[in-house]
């Protein structure tokens, strides 16, 4: 990998995700080897994917390049790599571009779509985890909108614009609403010869309210906008399966939808060599003590969605959110370096500073640890938090115009078809639609 050697010991880092680089960034300037591998060479802010799969914001506002976050820094590497394995009794890793010898080894590589084992779903549903995947979905509606245009046949049209969402948390709840304004706002202008009042948005939840994760005061309110939006809210129904048209349900009702998107479930992202069953806990988690390292290894740490620390108050782990990777990456630099120093290291103590989700235009909803509230000043208060925590002055400044455009206008002007998507069940639509 062409990385010189040091006398500072080398801490590799896998994933620059919210806990990495917060991590690199505590350990810039400190007397250790940073070697930072990322299969992306960039940071990807994904709470705002939800809107470049609805055109609010182009994909670029909300990535930015790893090696811009840690410029400058001598001690610090990036290499572009997708690692493939952790080889514990020999200190190296495996990767596509070669291997690396650590001392210390952090593994930050964040989680995936679950689709618990359901092929149907894998195959024929859309996840919303990566940028390419958002820009997939992007693509995937519009494309729905522009065959059902082209169709005769009245049931295909309303299975193009029938939009199953799976899963209440703040993704399924965000994109929802985002769809729903589109619905109101936007497609009657683009598809004046469309009914597109016949567009319908569903999300299905199998628990018995929204945001399970928020109080419920939150659940009833974000549920209350989302009917205001026109969204059906189904609850209670656990959805079983997709062949690309039909979905079944646990119950009796079945939806005939072309866009599925499934937002009901993450596992971490696991490694060939810590994939053994007594490091891992659910959802494939490395368990991990309370200093970040993994119980069982030596040398090798994890923070973020990947690990699942079991404290009392949290017994099944830290949420899977940003802010928990951001707080135990900052932890784990500070306890790095007084390891290396010989100092006694300090016991993570996360410090929650609530949760939040947006509905749509004056939506939104937010549980500070001391105040709940929602409506209009939490829509504020959740576009100033995501403005300050996206990484880079110009992604904030475009983010901050995009949105104020936006909502001036009433408009989300990246509906772009840049990369047409092909589902698997849909080669020979795709096939015409270019003729
Ligand atoms: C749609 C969506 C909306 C969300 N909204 C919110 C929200 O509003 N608030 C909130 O707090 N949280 C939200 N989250 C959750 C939050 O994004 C995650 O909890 C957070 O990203 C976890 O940080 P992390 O550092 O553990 O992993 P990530 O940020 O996921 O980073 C992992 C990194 O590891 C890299 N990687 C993985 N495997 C490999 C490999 N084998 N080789 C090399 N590199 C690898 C990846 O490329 C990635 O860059 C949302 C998540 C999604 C998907």
């Amino acid at each position: 990998m062409n990385i010189p050697q040091s006398s500072n010991p080398r801490v590799v880092i896998i994933g620059g995700g919210f806990g990495g680089i917060a991590l690199a960034k505590k350990l810039s300037k400190k007397d250790v080897q940073v070697v930072l591998l990322d299969k992306h060479n960039y940071h990807n802010f994904q709470p705002l994917l939800y809107q470049v799969s609805t055109g609010g914001l182009e994909p670029d506002s909300i990535a930015y390049p790893i090696r811009k976050v840690l410029q400058g820094y001598p001690n610090f590497f990036f290499r572009l790599a997708q690692v493939q394995e952790v080889k514990t009794d020999t200190k190296r890793i495996k990767t596509n571009i070669g291997e690396i010898f650590y001392d210390y080894l952090v593994v930050a590589t964040g989680s995936e779509t679950n689709f618990f084992g359901n092929k149907g779903i894998e195959t024929k549903g859309m996840a919303m985890k990566t940028i390419p995947q958002s820009l997939n979905l992007r693509s995937l509606i519009l494309e729905n909108f522009e065959q059902a245009l082209l169709t005769d046949d009245l049931h295909e049209r309303d299975a193009l614009m029938n939009f199953v969402i799976v899963g209440g948390g703040p993704t399924g709840v965000e994109l929802a609403g985002a769809l729903a304004e589109i619905k109101k706002g936007i497609l009657p202008k683009d598809y004046p010869d469309l009914d597109t009042r016949r567009a319908q948005i569903n999300l299905i939840q199998s628990g018995d309210r929204l945001l399970p994760a928020m109080s419920k005061k939150a659940s009833e309110k974000a549920e209350k906008f989302l009917e205001e939006l026109g969204v059906n809210v189904w609850k209670n129904i656990r959805v079983t399966d997709y062949d690309g048209k039909r979905v079944t349900t646990n119950a009796k009702t079945i939806f005939e939808a072309e866009t599925l998107v499934w937002a009901a479930g993450v596992k971490a992202v696991g490694l060939k060599g810590l994939d053994a069953e007594q490091l891992l806990s659910r959802g494939n988690r490395l368990r991990v003590n309370e200093f970040h390292q993994v119980i069982g290894l030596d040398g090798v740490f994890a923070i973020g969605d990947v690990a699942q620390m079991e404290t009392e108050k949290f017994p099944e782990g830290h949420p899977m959110m940003a802010q928990p990777a951001m707080q135990q990456g900052r932890s784990l630099g500070e306890n790095l370096v007084r390891m290396i120093e010989e100092k006694p290291m300090k016991p993570f103590v996360y410090k929650d500073k609530g949760s939040m989700a947006t509905v749509g235009r004056n939506k939104a909803v937010v549980d500070l640890p001391k105040f709940k509230f929602q409506g209009v000043f939490a829509w504020f208060v959740w576009m100033f938090v995501h403005l300050y925590f996206l990484i880079g002055f110009r992604n904030r400044l475009v983010v901050f115009i995009n949105w104020v455009y936006n909502y001036v206008r009433f408009d989300r002007e990246a509906r772009l078809i840049i990369r047409p998507f092909k589902k698997q069940n849909k080669v020979e639509r795709h096939n015409l639609m270019r003729d």
